[in-house]
Parts: structure tokens; C-alpha cells; sequence
């Protein structure tokens, strides 16, 4: 761009110069031309004659061209070329500019064109050109050449007729020689000029991409500082990352590996407390059937009393360590808050009357027939609380209330209240009340037995039911101890097939039972005893096997209705026995009942999966049993 502009730019101002020299040419020349028109307009002048102006040699043929005057003064005439060339000639020994007056043919020899003058004569005589412009060097120096061409005028015949030119004829030209040094000179210094402007330009220009070049330099370096900076910080994170996920892991893995101890610690312990449990009730059952010595039935009892203590604090244990593992989920099944409350009642009637209390109910009519929620926990819940009532209270009454707190479009909340008129919680007491293992009565020499978890329990499974407990209390009068909960209201409800009564469930299984057979799988003696046993009080005749193999060759020999499987066994356990027999097309819909001391939720679970119909816990209910075998066995 500088290169172009230089160019440009020189080329410009020698333009504009030499345009200023053209136009002082032609201002020259238009002078020169207007004097000349002058003198032609008088028909030349009378000059007097010197030493230095003769008579003009070339108008000899001009009548009248020397005169004397009347007072004897001697002129003579000068036609107008000889006074513009001698004013031509002052003016260039003045000025420097040197006038020219030439023609083709001419009177004046020293009017002689040279040969540039004359090739220019001849365009203008073929009407080629009226004015031409040239430079060219005169004795060695640069020159600007002009020539017009001249016509002629009537005034001009009087002298150049002579010649044989008519008005109107190219009779010659009137020009100038104009010395170009001047305008050269100021080409050459208005170049100069330029060259420096553009030399500082370009410099700056230069100057400005170096810097540019050295900003652009300095922020990439800066960025890439900033980049490895970044990276370096990045990889730092990355590091740290992996470094936090791995410890994170290691630490859930040590965690998972410890839940995972204490899960099977939790699991073996209850199975070997329950296997033990399972022969203590089972043989109070086996030795109550058979009659008893008198004295014998009051031992009983407390050996049972101990048995079910035993099971209550197992059970708690467990529904404790599930709620704080997050692993205890509740059911979603048809409840009727009425049916609830009146399998309690039946529950622990006995319990109050043995104390003479009175256990009464309470109901609000306003709370839905039809509800959806874990009944089964409700109860546990509700169970602690009137269990701890009839514990706690010598005499007066045990009330079981529900009321209605908050009805919605699709839900329910219920407070339940226990009040008692018993012994009362001191202040004191109050402040640990609902904490796990925490009774107001700790000392060595308290009445009362108990493991301290119920209330914790009770807490926890109304928090998961979307409520809370709490107590009130005064020493001395009676506690009043709440929980509410949350339920679903079921817009779809069918009526709930009736609870049975126990006997009910007996005595209708009786009724099925005739030429049914039952295949027991157990391993360990004395519980196939107690099971046999139970079996027979509702007339079902059954075959053993003693391991899951066994049980697998049994059912291709024999038809059974319903088989009884442990899970834990020698040889072939519960569940490898379940999934063989499943395979087998014959065998896929006989019923099978897990009866095990697994008691976990996972357990009935993998019962479940492998192909079980039914699950009933160790030490076996015969309540419970009877059910199950009421639910699977084919009417
Ligand atoms: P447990 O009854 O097995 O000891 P709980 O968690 O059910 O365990 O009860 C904790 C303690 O709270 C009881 O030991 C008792 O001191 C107190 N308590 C619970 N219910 C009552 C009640 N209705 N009246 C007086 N004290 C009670």
C-alpha cells in the first residue's frame, strides 16, 4: 500500500506541477498574442530610428515605412513581430523565458523554425493540431515547449502579403521556450517530501506490526501460560479425583464389607437363636398335647413366657438394624383401621382381663373404611404401645382411640392414642423416652421386663408412615402415649376377606385335609417332630426327607399337595431343592412353603425367586403354619 501510494502520489505531483507550468506557458503565450493583436490593430508603430533600430529591412515593399515628422525627427515602422520579438527578447535576458515567433515561409530569417518548430508547422498546416506541448532539453537544461498556431488577420496583409497568405491562412506560430528547472526542482523536493511522509509511515506502520506482533506474542505466551496453568490445574482436580473416588471407594467397600458382616452377623444370629427357639416352643407344644403333670403347666408357662421374650427381643433387634439400614420398606395393601384395632383387641384381651383392666376402643367414624398402607407394622406399632400399657397400668384402663386429623382427596392422617391409667413417667424419664434400648426404669431391681426398643421402634415406623410419635405423661395417673401416620385412601376397595379366627382356620383345614399328602423337607430331628405334630392337629398325613435331594427323588416316587421345605439344609439346600423341582414341567404348580429360621425380608425374597409359594418363619406359630397351609393347599 505504501508502494502504491508512493507511486501515486509522485506521479500526482509531478502531474500538479507540471499542469502549474503549462498554465504559465499559456498565460505567457496569451500576452504575448493581445501585444502582438495591438500592434496589429495600428498596422505596426512609428519608431524612431537609432543606431540600435534601423529601418526593418523586410518592409522595404511597405509604402511609407520610413516618415519624417514635421519638426524633421526621422521614424520608421515597426510591424508587430519586430516589436513582439524585441519585447520577446527583454523579456527573455529578464526572465529566462524565451518567446518564439516562426512560420514555414517568413521575412525575418531569424523567424527560421528548427526542426521540432518545423515538423509542428507542418501538422498545424494539415489542420492536425492548433497547439502542441512538448519537453524537450535546450542547450542541455529541460524545457517546456508551446506553439500556437497563428491565422491570418486582415491587419496582418500589409506586411505578410507579401508571402502569398489570405485572411484565414495557418501563416505560423507563436510560442515559448519556459525553463522546466524550477518545476523540476520542486517535483524533486515535493518527492522528497512524500518519500519522508511515506518513510514514516511505512516505519510507523512497521513499528505497529511489531508491536502488534509483540502483543499477539506476549497474550499467546500469557495464554498459553494461562492454559498450561488451567491443564496443570485440571490434572491437579483429576488427580484429586481419582485419588477422593478411590479412598471413597476403598471406604465404601470397608463400609459395604462391614454392613455386609454385620448383615450375615444379624442373619446367622437370629437363625441360631431362632433353630434353638423353634425346639423350645416346639417341644412346649409336644408336651402339652400329651397332658401334663399338675404343677408341670405354671413351668410351662414360664418357659414359654422366656421363649417368646426371647423371639419379641430377636424380632425388635432385627426390625431395628432393617430400619436403620434403610432396608425396611413398607407394603401397600388394602387395611381397615376396625379390623386392625379388633385383631389387638383379641390379642391382648386375655392379658388386661388377667389384670382386671379394662382394654376399651375408640374409633372415629369419620376415617375411610378402605385404606392403603403396611397393616402389618401398623399393628407391631400399635401392639407396643397398648402391650406397654397393659405392662405399666395395676388398675383402672387401657383406651385404644384413633381419631382423624387430616382428610385429603386421596390420603389420610390418623393419630392413634394408648391412654393408660398406670404408673406414669417421671420428667426424668420423658427425656430418653423413645430412645433405642432406653427404659425409665433401668435399675437391677425393676418389676418390669421388656428390651427397651419397642417405643424406638414405634417412632421410627411412623416416621416412615409419614407421621411421628411422643408421649404424655403424669407420675402416678397415667400416660398417654401417640403416633400418627399417613394413608392412602383406596377409591377401589373390595371388601377384605374376613380374618379367621384361629379355630376357624383349624377346623377348615381339617375339612381339606383328608387324603391330602404333604412332603416335610427338614434336617434337624426335633424340628421334623414338631412339624409333624402340628401337621396331624389338622389331619395332613406326611412323608419326610431329610435334605433337598432326598425330597427331589421323594416327589418322583410319591404325589404330593404340598411340600414343607427348610431352607438351610446339608447336601441340598431349600432352594436348589425348590428350582430342580420347578424344572421339572409335573412339578411347576405343586405348592412349596419355605419354614425356616431365615426371617429376613431378602430371604423370603430368594424363597420367592427360586419358585416358593409361601414363607413361614421359625420358631413356627401353628397359628401362622395353619394359615399358610389353608392359602396353598387345594380345596
Ligand atoms: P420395653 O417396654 O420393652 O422396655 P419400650 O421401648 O416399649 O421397651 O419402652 C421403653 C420404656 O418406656 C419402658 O421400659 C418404660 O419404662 C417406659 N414406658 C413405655 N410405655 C409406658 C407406659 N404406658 N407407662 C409407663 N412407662 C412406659
Amino acid at each position: 500500500m505504501i508502494g502504491f501510494s508512493v507511486f501515486w502520489n509522485f506521479h500526482n505531483s509531478e502531474e500538479q506541477i507540471m499542469k502549474l507550468a503549462y498554465t504559465e506557458a499559456q498565460a505567457n503565450l496569451n500576452k504575448d498574442i493581445s501585444f502582438r493583436r495591438w500592434g496589429t490593430l495600428h498596422g505596426g508603430v512609428y519608431v524612431p530610428v537609432t543606431e540600435t533600430q534601423k529601418s526593418i529591412p523586410w518592409l522595404s515593399h511597405v509604402p511609407g515605412r520610413d516618415v519624417r515628422t514635421t519638426d524633421g525627427k526621422q521614424l520608421t515602422l515597426l510591424n508587430p513581430a519586430s516589436m513582439l520579438r524585441q519585447m520577446m527578447d527583454l523579456y527573455a535576458a529578464d526572465y529566462g523565458v524565451r518567446g518564439r515567433i516562426t512560420g514555414l515561409r517568413q521575412l525575418n530569417p531569424g523567424n527560421a523554425p528548427d526542426a521540432w518548430e518545423r515538423e509542428q508547422l507542418e501538422r498545424f498546416t494539415r489542420g492536425e493540431a492548433t497547439e502542441v506541448w512538448a519537453v524537450t532539453q535546450i542547450e542541455g537544461k529541460p524545457h517546456l515547449r508551446y506553439l500556437r498556431a497563428m491565422f491570418m488577420d486582415p491587419g496582418c496583409d500589409k506586411c505578410h502579403g507579401i508571402l502569398g497568405y489570405k485572411t484565414g491562412d495557418m501563416r505560423g506560430a507563436t510560442g515559448l521556450n519556459l525553463p522546466l528547472t524550477p518545476y523540476l526542482e520542486q517535483v524533486a523536493s515535493s518527492r522528497v517530501g512524500l518519500g519522508l511522509t511515506h518513510l514514516v509511515i511505512w516505519l510507523l506502520g512497521l513499528a505497529g506490526i511489531a508491536w502488534g506482533n509483540w502483543l499477539g506474542a506476549n497474550w499467546a505466551k500469557a495464554s498459553d501460560r494461562a492454559q498450561v496453568a488451567l491443564e496443570n490445574h485440571r490434572d491437579q482436580l483429576e488427580s484429586e479425583i481419582v485419588e477422593r473416588t478411590a479412598a471413597l471407594s476403598r471406604s465404601m467397600h470397608a463400609a459395604e464389607a462391614a454392613n455386609h458382616a454385620k448383615s450375615s452377623f444379624l442373619a446367622n444370629m437370629s437363625h441360631e437363636i431362632r433353630t434353638p427357639l423353634n425346639a423350645i416352643t416346639g417341644v412346649l407344644h409336644l408336651i402339652r398335647r400329651e397332658g401334663l403333670l399338675p404343677g408341670q403347666a405354671e413351668h410351662l408357662d414360664k418357659i414359654d413366657t422366656a421363649g417368646r421374650h426371647l423371639l419379641d427381643l430377636i424380632n425388635g433387634v432385627l426390625d431395628l438394624s432393617k430400619i436403620e439400614a434403610g432396608k425396611l420398606e413398607l407394603a401397600s395393601l388394602p387395611l381397615s383401621i376396625p379390623v386392625i384395632v379388633g385383631n389387638l383387641v383379641s390379642m391382648q384381651h386375655e392379658r388386661a382381663a388377667a389384670k382386671q383392666l379394662k382394654l376399651e376402643t375408640e374409633i372415629d367414624p369419620a376415617i375411610p373404611e378402605h385404606l392403603i398402607g403396611d397393616g402389618v407394622r401398623l399393628q407391631q406399632a400399635l401392639l407396643n404401645y397398648v402391650s406397654n400399657a397393659l405392662k405399666f397400668t395395676d388398675s383402672g384402663r387401657v383406651l385404644l382411640r384413633v381419631r382423624l386429623i387430616e382428610a385429603g382427596s386421596d390420603d389420610v392422617l390418623l393419630r392413634f392414642e394408648v391412654e393408660d391409667t398406670g404408673i406414669g413417667i417421671t420428667a426424668e424419664g420423658m427425656a430418653t423416652l423413645f430412645s433405642e434400648f432406653e427404659q425409665v426404669d433401668n435399675s437391677s431391681t425393676r418389676r418390669h421386663g421388656g428390651t427397651g426398643l419397642g417405643l424406638a421402634i414405634t417412632r421410627k415406623i411412623a416416621q416412615l408412615m409419614g407421621g411421628d410419635a411422643g408421649a404424655s405423661s403424669e407420675p402416678g395417673h397415667g400416660s398417654c402415649f401417640w403416633f400418627t401416620a399417613r394413608f392412602w385412601i383406596d377409591h377401589a376397595a373390595k371388601t377384605l376377606p374376613p380374618v379367621l379366627e384361629a379355630g376357624e382356620t383349624v377346623r377348615r383345614l381339617a375339612a381339606i385335609s383328608p387324603g391330602k399328602r404333604v412332603l416335610l423337607v427338614e434336617d434337624d430331628a426335633l424340628n421334623r417332630e414338631i412339624a409333624l405334630s402340628m401337621l396331624d392337629d389338622v389331619g395332613l398325613a406326611a412323608d419326610i426327607a431329610c435334605n433337598g435331594r432326598q425330597a427331589v427323588e421323594a416327589i418322583g416316587n410319591q404325589r404330593y399337595d404340598l411340600i414343607l421345605m427348610d431352607m438351610q439344609m446339608p447336601v441340598m439346600d431349600g432352594l436348589a431343592a425348590t428350582r430342580e423341582i420347578r424344572a421339572m414341567p409335573q412339578f411347576d404348580s405343586v405348592p412349596i412353603i419355605a419354614m425356616t429360621a431365615n426371617a429376613f425380608d431378602d430371604d423370603r425374597q430368594r424363597c420367592r425367586d427360586a419358585g416358593m409359594n409361601d414363607f413361614v418363619a421359625k420358631p413356627v406359630e401353628p397359628d401362622l403354619l395353619f394359615a399358610a397351609l389353608l392359602r396353598c393347599l387345594p380345596s
